[in-house]
Parts: C-alpha cells; structure tokens; sequence
C-alpha cells in the first residue's frame, strides 16, 4: 500500500512539475540557478553572473519544457537539437573574456539562448544557423524580447560570417571535428574562440591568437550536437 502511495504521489509531483500551469517563479528560480548551479562552480564574473540572471531562459525552451528550464541541464528544443545547459553556456561565456566594445561570432543559434546572453555583454553579436526553421525561429524570439544587437542568419558556420570579420571573439556551440579554419581566419588578433571539438569525447578549447600564433588550451570534456556540414544538407 505505501508503495501504491508513494508511486501515485511520484506521478503527481512528475506530472505537476512537467505541467505548464504548474506555477513557478522564474526570476526566483533563476537566481537559485546562477547561485547553485554557476557561482558554485566557480564561474566569478559578475557581468556574466548578471547576464544569467537577466536573460529569462524559460522563455527560449519549448513551452511544455518551461518549468524545466531552471534545472541543472540540456534540453530539447525539437529538430534533434538541444539548449546547453545552463552552467556550461555561463562557464563559455566567461572564458571568452567579452568586453562591452566587442563584435562577437556564434556559431549553432539553436533557440537563441546563448546569443541573448552574448547580447548582454558586447555591442554586436552575429549568430549563424544552419537549420532554417531553428534560425527562423531564433530570430523572432530575438526580436520579440527586445534584443537589438543580434542578427542571426541561415547558413553554414564552418564558413564563418566574413562579411563582418574580424572578431573580438567566436563561440561555437556545436562540435566540429577539427578547428574550423575559416573561424580562426576571421578571428581579430588578440581575439578568442571558444569551441568544442571532437566526435564521441569533446573537449572544450579556448584557441586564442596573438601576433599572428594561434594557441590552444583544452578547458573542459564536454559534449555537444556535431556541427554538420552545409554540402550534407544542400546548404552552401
Ligand atoms: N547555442 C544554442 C545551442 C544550440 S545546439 C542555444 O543556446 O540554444 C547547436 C546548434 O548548432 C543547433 O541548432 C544546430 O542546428 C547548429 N549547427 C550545427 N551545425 C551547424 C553549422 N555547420 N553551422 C551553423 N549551425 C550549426
């Protein structure tokens, strides 16, 4: 018997906490995510800690995943796609060193999330898609929440966006097999990229150029959807 009540008690709390209506303070739950789930990892920007703070995630996660969108982890966002979670879109976004003057590159919009966060910290962010209902949608949701300094565009990222190159910084936010050559090309000297890279293993790399030397420092093991090839889906 107790074990009947406590499975139909574990259903109810599932399905109330996956339920739309299920009321949640967002701005709560969001500030309980920067302080449990970033600063507590030692993420220590304050610009960045802020940026979490303010751009409303729950709002860029489909809407029967709302109430998840505080929780510590990826999620789906349909088009077998998914929106990093959130410790790891805070710890890239700290790595790349973003200050208020800089053009930024992103590379994998997905729902917009990680350019939104982009858009708090530097003057221009240019995003590219390569999935065009994804960039269809990230774009609207861009211009529905006020975000003026982004542009995203449908295209293949392993071309990089040359028309507005060079960049301060570059995040990438699908995994590429090899450093794209075409980004480090368009990355300013003195500028940063942050990428993952590998197949089934990641890591994260922070590949920074100076003097024309490019260096690279592995951060972290990670794992990401591939960054596909535009020739795969007849996009060039
Ligand atoms: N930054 C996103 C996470 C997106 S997941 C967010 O905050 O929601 C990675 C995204 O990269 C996917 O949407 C995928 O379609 C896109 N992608 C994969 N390969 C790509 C490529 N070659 N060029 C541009 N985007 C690509």
């Amino acid at each position: 018997m107790r074990k009947i009540i406590s499975v139909v008690f574990g259903l109810g709390l599932a399905v109330s906490f996956a339920s739309p209506t299920f009321p949640v303070d967002y701005e709560q739950a969001r500030a309980e995510m920067v302080k449990t789930q970033i600063s507590s990892r030692g993420v220590k920007s304050e610009r960045v800690l802020k940026a979490m703070r303010d751009v409303p995630r729950h709002l860029f996660v489909p809407p029967e995943y709302r109430n998840l969108a505080y929780a510590d982890g990826p999620l789906s966002i349909g088009h077998s796609q998914t929106i990093s979670q959130p410790y790891i879109v805070a710890f890239m976004t700290e790595a790349a060193d973003l200050k208020p003057t800089d053009k930024v590159l992103e590379i994998g919009t997905g729902s917009g999330y990680q350019t939104a966060v982009l858009s708090e910290l530097v003057d221009k962010v240019y995003s590219i898609e390569i999935l065009e209902p994804l960039a269809k949608s990230a774009e609207e949701r861009l211009h529905r929440l006020g975000c003026k300094n982004a542009v995203v565009k449908c295209g293949d990222g392993y071309k990089g966006w040359p028309e507005y190159a060079p960049y301060d910084a570059i995040m990438v936010t699908a995994a590429p097999e090899d450093i794209p050559t075409a980004l480090v090309n368009q990355l300013k000297d003195g500028g940063v990229m942050i990428v993952p890279v590998g197949s089934y293993y990641q890591h994260l790399y922070k590949v920074t150029k100076k003097s024309g030397m490019i260096h690279k420092e592995i951060l972290l093991p990670v794992r990401f959807v591939p960054m596909v090839r535009g020739v795969d889906l007849d996009i060039r």
